[in-house]
């Protein structure tokens, strides 16, 4: 059976997606800040305390991992910031820290946590999910923070392919869409549901080859 843990499970992309794989058969391991918050998962699902910026956390996560292979790491888990634009509300530094914290710093230590289940595993897959606005092609003015953040996940997906391929493990990283969540607002083109279908799908399709790729949630490449 394949082992998938998803990051920030607990509600919006994480979420579906979790209930997703466990629907499609995988033992699902829904990693949350506050497992009390989504007491009302499918039971089956595994909920596990992480807060991706708290070294605690990820010590404890890669200890209850130690004795099975991790087939599939999906970190999700990411912090929205649309405050800061230059010669205007530029956010403070403690809100800048956090978005980092857990965008960049946070997908970095879960994998690096997550590593000794994933190495045990045959041609295990890692998922970081960026965002279009990570995308220097696509550019556009403000959210700095957040556009500053998914650029540097992007980069970290990709070194990590680099460092990984040798030993089986492919990493993608996505934009999942513009996606009808807290994060993304009720105007979004996607259900979470949608968005998670797709990005499950291009997880299970990654192969070696395509390994540090940046992808739609449909699968198409999206520019770098
Ligand atoms: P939501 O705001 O709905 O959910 C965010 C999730 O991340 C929550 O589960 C939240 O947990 C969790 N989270 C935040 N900080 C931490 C942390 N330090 N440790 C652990 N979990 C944390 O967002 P979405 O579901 O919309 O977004 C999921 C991912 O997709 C994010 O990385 C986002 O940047 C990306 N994305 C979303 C888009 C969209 O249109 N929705 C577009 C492009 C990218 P808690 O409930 O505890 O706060």
């Amino acid at each position: 059976m394949t082992r998938t843990l998803i990051t920030g499970a607990n509600r919006g992309i994480g979420r579906a997606l979790a209930e997703l794989a466990h629907a499609e058969g995988h033992k699902v391991i829904a990693a949350m800040r506050d497992p009390a918050t989504a007491t009302d998962l499918p039971q089956g699902i595994t909920r596990l305390k992480l807060d991706v910026t708290a070294q605690g956390d990820l010590d404890a996560m890669e200890h209850a991992l130690a004795s099975q292979p991790l087939d599939r790491l999906m970190c999700n888990a990411g912090l929205g910031f649309r405050k800061d634009r230059i010669g205007g509300d530029t956010g403070t530094i403690a809100e800048w820290q956090a978005v980092m914290a857990a965008n960049v710093t946070g997908v970095f230590m879960t994998i690096s946590a997550a590593l000794p289940a994933l190495r045990r595993a045959n041609g295990a897959k890692i998922s970081i999910i960026s965002s279009q606005m990570g995308s220097s092609t696509l550019a556009a003015g403000g959210a700095y923070a957040y556009r500053a953040s998914k650029a540097a996940a992007l980069n970290i997906g990709m070194t990590l392919a680099a460092d990984l391929k040798a030993e089986g493990i492919a990493v993608g990283i996505y934009h999942p869409g513009w996606v009808r969540t807290d994060m993304g607002g009720t105007r979004a083109d996607l259900s979470a549901e949608e968005s998670a279908v797709g990005l499950l799908s291009c997880l299970e399709a990654l192969t070696l080859d395509q390994t540090g790729g940046f992808f739609n949630w449909d699968g198409r490449p999206h520019p770098v």
